[in-house]
């Protein structure tokens, strides 16, 4: 218990609270944003989450000396809800974004030995400000590299409303377009895996669509990627329960939800172990399947197509050297199983050596790996691509597995996907899996949190708060 709002478990006279209440459940990104969208309206909030902390799928934990995030997390420019939701809890500052994006991408299987490229845009408007960076990118051919900007330029074209792009994939596309396997690896699944967290064969062509016409083609400075330099857990944890306590939420942790339903009276009927929540408004932002299990009946038309919205898994490999072995705050790797590599020794609090994490999305063969094989398999794969870790001593190992970090944007995912409305009068959904247009993100996550309140706002016959952020109709 950290304050006067927060509490472990209910006591046991909660009073019913008479007039506009509304009851979050979960206590991620999404619901975060539903109750303080809530509040600044002026409902009368209660956040229930079942972990001991908020932030959801983006947290952090002590080990030992160490304070590591369960995965690393990125936002580009362009997710401009995160962005509000960090300006909101006072974070900003916390998770800068880069001036101008610039990826520094190491290949390592060349005859040559390594070699270094670069992602970076320049002062030009859209598309050419990606034009000299691509024009110059050393791991495709000239060829491939032609057919990289006609098949940018195709993309563009894409209208994402169309519905038939979510039932193609996005591979099959892509080699339509000419892009040879080498150029898919090299430069599409490059960014495609580690926003979609699928490679191309497996992603729909309307959410990739959505990630490469919103992220490179739609503003120069669009693709700027922003990260922590904090624990996860300063953000979406503590300043997000400094938010929730200053907005007048009433946020209770360590308390899970075991079942939603309404009175005789349709008032909402919000059940904790050993207590009754009543409120006029319930918004339910778990994953896909914890909400399956908990909507009430005929709250959903086809509620069991929640459960054929799959998941897909992200692993983090955790090593600490005795010394500094990387000069970059973060590179990304060709000709290795390692994709993305991050420097977290500051953020973590380490103050001898240097902290990498690796963070492996599509994870799929590896998420139940034994540690021993892939320590096996990546320290040696470190040692190609980082010189200096040759002669350095390993003081840690570990992973982090988490085995469904997003759902899988398989092609036809997007027809599953429901909004925030329900038919049950008063009760909404929220969630990255919801029907925003986007993947798997903290960006989606906002942005259902803000579409749940604001449809439960416009019920309630309150005016949204001046400052909440706009969610544009999803495509
Ligand atoms: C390893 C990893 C890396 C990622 N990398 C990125 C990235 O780089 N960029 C990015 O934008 N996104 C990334 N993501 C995705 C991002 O973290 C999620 O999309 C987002 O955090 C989901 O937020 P949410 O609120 O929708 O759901 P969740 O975070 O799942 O929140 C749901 C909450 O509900 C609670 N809950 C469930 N059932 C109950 C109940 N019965 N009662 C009370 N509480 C309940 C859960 O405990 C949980 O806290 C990553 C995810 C992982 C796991």
């Amino acid at each position: 218990m950290t304050d006067g709002t927060q509490s472990e478990g209910l006591p046991a006279d909660v009073p019913a609270r008479a007039g506009r209440d509304a009851v979050v459940v979960g206590g991620g990104l999404a619901g975060i944003t539903a109750a303080l969208a809530l509040a600044d309206a002026g409902v009368r909030v209660t956040l229930i989450e079942g972990r001991p902390r908020l932030g959801g799928l983006a947290f952090s934990f002590q080990r030992g000396e160490l304070t590591v995030d369960n995965g690393q997390h990125v936002y580009l420019r362009c997710c401009t809800a995160y962005r509000w939701f960090l300006d909101r809890i006072e974070g900003t500052a916390l998770a800068p974004l880069q001036d101008r994006l610039d990826v520094p991408v190491l290949d390592v299987d060349k005859p040559e030995g390594r070699r270094l490229g670069r992602l970076r845009r320049d002062a030009l408007p859209v598309p050419l400000h990606l034009g000299r960076s691509l024009a110059t990118y050393p791991h495709l051919s000239l060829a491939e590299r032609a057919r990289v900007g006609r098949a940018a330029l195709a993309l563009k074209g894409l209208d994402l409303a169309d519905p038939s792009l979510d039932a193609q994939d996005f591979g099959s596309w892509l080699t339509a377009h000419g892009q040879s396997a080498r150029a898919i690896e090299a430069l599409w699944d490059l960014v495609g895996v580690a926003t979609l967290n699928a490679v191309a064969g497996d992603a729909s062509l309307g959410l990739a669509a959505m990630v490469f016409k919103t992220g490179l083609l739609s503003e120069p400075g669009a693709a700027d990627i922003g990260w922590a330099h904090v624990p996860l857990g300063e953000l979406h944890d503590r300043l997000a329960r400094k938010a929730l306590d200053s907005a007048g939420v009433r946020t209770e942790i360590r308390t899970r939800v075991t079942s939603i339903s309404t009175d005789e009276n349709g008032r909402w009927i919000v059940q904790v172990p050993g207590e009754t929540l009543e409120a006029d408004t319930v918004v339910l932002a778990v994953a896909q399947r914890e909400a399956h299990d908990l909507l009430p009946q005929g709250a959903l038309d086809a509620p069991e197509k929640l459960l054929d919205i799959t998941t897909a898994p992200i692993l983090n490999v955790h090593v600490v050297y005795d010394r500094k072995v990387l000069d970059k705050p973060f590179f990304a790797a060709l000709g290795t199983p390692v994709q993305w590599v991050f420097d977290r020794t500051d953020a973590s609090g380490l103050r001898e050596g240097q902290y990498l994490a690796l963070s492996q999305s599509a994870a799929q063969d590896e998420i139940d790996a034994p540690v021993a094989a892939l320590r096996e398999r990546y320290l040696p794969e470190l040692e190609r691509l980082l010189p200096g870790t040759r002669g350095a001593e390993v003081k840690d190992f570990f992973v982090t597995r988490e085995r469904t970090a997003t759902f899988a944007p398989t092609p036809g995912v997007g027809r599953l996907r429901p909004g925030a409305r329900t038919r049950a009068p008063g009760l909404y959904l929220a969630g990255a899996w919801t029907a925003t247009g986007w993947p798997a993100t903290m960006e989606s996550a906002v942005r259902s949190g803000v579409s749940a309140a604001d449809a439960a706002l416009a019920a309630l016959g309150r005016p949204r708060p001046r400052h909440l952020f706009e969610v544009e109709e999803a495509a």
